[in-house]
């Protein structure tokens, strides 16, 4: 089990929560400009590192809020 701390809510059961993926991903300027390789690692491909990793969660069994936090993916130990 994890607990994840919510922001509004406090900590709660991993299981009131989806993962929202890496956080900081920005839409891409000018989209028409990028190739179909540039969309592609846009749409798909993102950080997968071994230690600290900030990504996006929604507390969707909750306030149903988003929120972005930094998470060791080793010990899953949320650090910030
Ligand atoms: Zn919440």
């Amino acid at each position: 089990m994890m607990l994840i701390p919510c922001p509004w809510c406090g900590p709660r059961d991993e299981s009131e929560f989806h993962y929202g993926g890496q956080a900081g991903v920005a839409y891409p300027a000018d989209p028409g400009a990028l190739s179909d390789e540039e969309w592609a690692r846009y749409l798909f491909f993102r950080d997968n590192p071994k230690g600290p990793f900030r990504e996006r969660w929604s507390h969707s069994a909750g306030c149903r809020r988003w929120f972005s936090l930094v998470r060791d993916t080793v010990t899953n130990e949320v650090l910030a």
